[in-house]
């Protein structure tokens, strides 16, 4: 497991962050099976050829190369799930909806190959949990990998082992120190670190938008921001509404006692 060699990685979920997610992993010239579900109507991997059409549009460019995206294979759950096996990494990006991911789970955990790493990209639902959909053989090879949006500019991942994670398949070279902080604070933690902080601060930040509109909007969303100096509201378009929904209904659920948990102010004066 020292020198595990990532050859190919299928992503499940061609939405924002997995189409992303997959073009980051042909910019280092991976390949990639991107999965979805199959599409109502037209061909089946609709839903994928969609977000590759996207990948291409997208600004700034999630992709180095733009004859890369050829690297990315269009799939769906319904005619493709032997695919898997030939995989040494499988990461989930499917709604953040712990029902639908325990499902999906049940469906591919018999093609998964017995080396792969399998991991979910869920921005705070239990890893834990998430295991427990899993046969036993695969949760020591399971874990949370949680990319930010945009992969490509975001330089953050967070690893999340859980109790049962063998301890290298969450450990990446370069990654140890993060990894390190990420197990003191993060295992069964809802939300792990990042967004335990970021997405308190942003929903404090919108309480006072309330009270104090003017300055709050002028100091979190400048106009001409770069995706890492994103201000709140821009950010929560960029997440995605319904993500940001899900990742604070997981805090609400999980979270009330924390110390970073917003509480709504009573406006000290009136908006002008
Ligand atoms: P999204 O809504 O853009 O895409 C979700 C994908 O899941 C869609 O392509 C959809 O077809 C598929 N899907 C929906 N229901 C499904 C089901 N029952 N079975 C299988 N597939 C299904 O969502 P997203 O923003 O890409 O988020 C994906 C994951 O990444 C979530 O867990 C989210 O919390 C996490 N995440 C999101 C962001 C962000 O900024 N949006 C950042 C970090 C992590």
């Amino acid at each position: 497991m020292d020198k595990f060699n990532v050859r190919k990685v299928a992503v499940l979920g061609a939405g924002v962050m997995g189409a992303q997610i997959a073009a980051h992993l042909v910019n280092v010239k991976v390949p990639v099976v991107l999965f979805d579900l199959s599409a109502k109507d037209g061909p089946k991997n609709g839903i994928v050829t969609k977000a590759l059409d996207g990948l291409r549009k997208l600004r700034p460019s999630p992709i180095g190369v733009a004859d890369d995206v050829a690297l990315i294979q269009p799939a769906n759950y319904d005619e493709h799930l032997g695919l898997l096996t030939q995989c040494d990494l499988v990461i989930e990006a499917i709604a953040e909806r712990m029902d639908w991911k325990l499902d999906l789970y049940k469906k591919i955990a018999p093609h998964v190959a017995p080396h792969a790493i399998l991991a979910s990209n869920t921005s705070g639902l239990s890893i834990t949990q998430l295991s427990q959909a899993l046969p036993a053989e695969m949760k020591p090879r399971f874990c949370g990998i949680h990319f930010f949006n945009p992969p490509r500019y975001m330089a953050l991942v967070e690893l999340i082992p859980t109790p049962t994670t063998k301890p290298e398949c969450s450990t990446g070279s370069g990654l140890r120190d993060h990894r390190a902080s990420a197990r003191r604070g993060a295992p069964g933690h809802a939300n792990f670190i990042a967004n335990r902080v970021g997405i308190a601060g942003m929903l404090a930040t919108m309480v006072e938008a309330e009270v104090q509109p003017r300055p709050t909007w002028s100091t979190t969303s400048p106009a001409e921001a770069q995706p890492r100096q994103l201000g709140t509201f821009r950010t929560a378009d960029v997440v995605g509404l319904d993500t940001m929904a899900h990742v604070i209904k997981t805090m609400q659920d999980n979270l009330r006692g924390d110390p970073f948990y917003p509480h709504s102010r009573r406006p000290r004066c009136s908006p002008r």
